[in-house]
């Protein structure tokens, strides 16, 4: 069975066909520049962070006392953003670290959110994890979303380009 890793997490929230094209091996050709940016402002901004690498993972940091630090390029905190660090506490504690919580910073509007990690916590990662296991294993692609959702996702032109 595959490793669920955080890229995963992130794709099946945003789209569970993101996910499954991701998992069938194709990689768009072309980083869209949300990405870049993105990576100028992990490079940028906390120069000093130590990556925690767990093969299927990489997490920003941790720092004493089990806190899981995220970072992230966007102006919007999101659902999406809690549900990959609490995954990244699951795959912690499943290596037998005893996790506080997590914080998701946000340089670029100056604001960190604090993802609780507790029971109903690990059972929402736990659902979360088990719903990328069950689109990862799906026969067929699951549906487009809507077009107007698709907007700034790498894998535009393969869903859409024959329209
Ligand atoms: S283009 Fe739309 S339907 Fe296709 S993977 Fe991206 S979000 Fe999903």
């Amino acid at each position: 069975m595959s490793d669920i890793g955080g890229v995963h997490i992130k794709y099946l929230l945003h789209c569970p066909r993101q996910l499954w094209l991701y998992m069938r091996g194709y990689r768009p050709e072309q980083r869209s520049d949300a990405v870049a940016y993105g990576e100028a402002v992990d490079d940028t901004t906390y120069v000093r962070r130590r990556d925690v690498d767990l093969g299927e993972a990489k997490i920003d940091w941790v720092t004493t006392g089990a806190v899981v630090h995220e970072t992230k390029s966007s102006r919007a905190p999101s659902e999406q953003h809690e549900a990959q660090v609490r995954h990244y506490c699951l795959l912690l504690e499943r290596r037998g670290v005893t996790v506080q919580h997590g914080v998701i910073h946000y340089p670029l509007i100056r604001r960190t959110t604090t993802v609780e990690w507790n029971g109903p916590a690990r059972a929402l990662a736990e659902d979360t994890e088990h719903q990328a296991r069950t689109t990862i294993s799906r026969p067929d692609a699951p549906p487009r979303l809507a077009r107007q959702r698709c907007r700034g996702c790498s894998y535009i032109d393969y869903c859409w380009g024959d329209s």
